[in-house]
């Protein structure tokens, strides 16, 4: 299985570790063509405003909506924000594949990064993973067929919607391989 993530900027190499650690092969696409064969992709975290000049730079915008509708993607931070229907920021042109509204750096301008504690909602039993939050978005508006499967807070900062799965933090900063597992196994057909 080849598992694409999008290279534009960001927080790519690390995906790519984790996906290593599970046995897939982490393949970086920056053209169209490079979408090709993977079974499914992840857009990193980074910074959703240079994300978005780049995303049409690169002509993967239209590219990006057509693949999502076959294929399972993970959006992290800047990821899930490009991957939201709406976003407070004009400089932001989203793909639109999640009903939901964002927010950007909606912890203060202060607090750059922090860890958290969340449960995750298809792991009840397990021991909370371990969450960086780096300029973090929050969810403002979510529809209600949108899934939550972790809270911070009360703010929701995981969400799935059909094949595709959004985090407002960063799980390929930790060694915990638990969030790429769940996608691989049970929304990108690994
Ligand atoms: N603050 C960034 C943005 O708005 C996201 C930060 C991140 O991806 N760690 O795009």
């Amino acid at each position: 299985m080849v598992v694409g993530i999008l290279a534009l900027q960001g927080a790519y190499e690390q995906h790519r570790r984790m996906l290593g650690a599970l046995g897939v092969e982490g393949r970086l696409v920056r053209t169209p063509e490079e979408l090709g064969d993977c079974a499914a992709l992840i857009v990193p975290g980074g910074e959703s405003t240079t994300m978005t000049r780049l995303m049409q730079a690169n002509g993967l915008f239209e590219p990006l909506q057509a693949y999502a509708r076959g294929h399972s993607l993970m959006g992290t931070c800047a990821g899930l924000i490009m991957m939201a229907e709406r976003v407070d920021d004009a400089r932001v042109t989203p793909l639109g594949l999640l009903p939901i509204e964002v927010g950007r750096n909606r912890y203060g301008r202060q607090i750059h990064s922090f860890m958290a504690p969340v449960q995750l909602a298809f792991d009840p039993e397990g021991a909370p993973f371990e969450a960086v939050f780096i300029r973090a978005p929050a969810i403002t508006e979510l529809s209600a067929e949108v899934e939550v499967l972790a809270r911070h807070q009360d703010r929701p900062v995981m969400v799935r919607h059909g094949r595709h799965l959004g985090l407002t933090f960063h799980p390929e900063l930790t060694d915990d391989l638990r969030i790429h597992r769940y996608w691989l196994e049970e929304l990108a057909g690994g």
